[in-house]
């Protein structure tokens, strides 16, 4: 494959991310755009649009789609995506493919991360990864032997959905209790609040003021870095969860590495830290000793590049 056929790789979410992407994994240019989200037909002009665009700066081969939902690898069909709009009843791949005329590729856009970072990012070199992305949602990838897993028909790595509370809250996956429900970026600003009301002793937190603005979990983020007490003490409990659910992972695939990325990691070292303890403390030990936690390397540009590396790989393998 030659490095100089390029790819354009879209994430998408509540922000359509899409880049014009080498067949190396590297970025020639990016654009983003807040995702219409009130009508699906309007989203998926608008995916075509952002599309067209960025394919007009270069020759395009294909195109690589990473989903924040389910994707049936069989069917091509995108069978949920929770925290967006309900695209279910289109055929989105059909539908870019012929408003291209190009191949489109479509993957859950955590494997797409998971694939970026695997191949060029933090987990560069490891066989045995799993990838988490924490942002609006929390998924995953899992790449075991050297190879991305998707399980039987895609669905796998739905590590947003453990089940971690046997009488937790209600989850968007029509479940309840799972990982997401605690420690997603809108949970974490969920649970500050709650801090706030509940606790007086909080009242003196800087995140006091903007209790009636809209409060988003990067302002917790920063909160915690200026040593804000409520920011602290929700970052480390989200921190002691996800280790706790990561320590499950790692006893059940004993992975070499786990690659922690998303909105809510801008909290790095802070989450890291409580992250890695509770894990430790959770697994047994020859496994544990055996894997590393890192922060990711790529960030916001690993779902673009990895669906883009993604098409690339499918159309070498003939199946784009
Ligand atoms: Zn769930």
């Amino acid at each position: 494959m030659s490095s100089e056929q390029l790819f354009l790789g879209l994430d998408v979410g509540r922000t359509i991310r899409c880049a014009l992407v080498r067949g190396d994994g590297q970025i020639l240019c990016q654009q983003r755009v807040v995702a219409e989200v009130s009508d699906p037909q309007i989203f998926i002009d608008q995916l075509i649009e952002t599309s067209n665009k960025m394919r007009s700066k270069g020759e395009v081969a294909a195109v690589g789609v990473g989903w924040a939902g389910l994707v049936d690898y069989e069917t091509h069909r995108l069978e949920a995506m929770p925290n967006l709009v309900d695209a279910s009843s289109f055929n989105l791949r059909s539908e870019m493919q012929s408003a291209l005329g190009l191949p489109v590729i479509f993957d859950n856009d955590a494997n797409a991360a998971a694939y970026a970072e695997w191949l060029c990012g933090a987990a560069r070199g490891y066989k045995d990864v799993f990838y988490v992305t924490m942002g609006t949602g929390i998924g995953a990838g899992i790449i075991m032997g050297g190879k991305l897993q998707r399980g039987c028909r895609g669905f796998a790595g739905e590590f947003g959905h453990f089940k971690i509370d046997l009488d937790g809250l209600e989850c968007a996956c029509g479940s309840a209790g799972c990982l997401e429900t605690i420690a997603s970026g809108p949970n974490i600003v969920r649970r500050v609040r709650e801090q706030l009301f509940s606790d007086p002793a909080f009242s003196i937190s800087k995140l006091a003021a903007d209790m009636e603005s809209t409060l988003q979990c990067e302002r917790v983020v920063e909160a915690a870095k200026e040593e804000d007490e409520l920011a602290l003490s929700v970052l480390r409990e989200t921190g002691r969860v996800l280790g706790m659910a990561l320590a499950s992972v790692i006893n059940l695939l004993n992975i070499e590495i786990v690659v922690l990325g998303g909105g809510v990691m801008a909290a790095s070292e802070l989450l890291l830290n409580s992250i890695r303890e509770e894990a430790r403390k959770r697994t047994m030990s020859p496994s544990f000793d055996c894997c590393r936690i890192v922060a990711a390397s790529l960030e916001l540009e690993a779902g673009m590049i990895g669906a883009a590396m993604l098409a690339r790989d499918a159309l070498q393998n003939g199946c784009a």
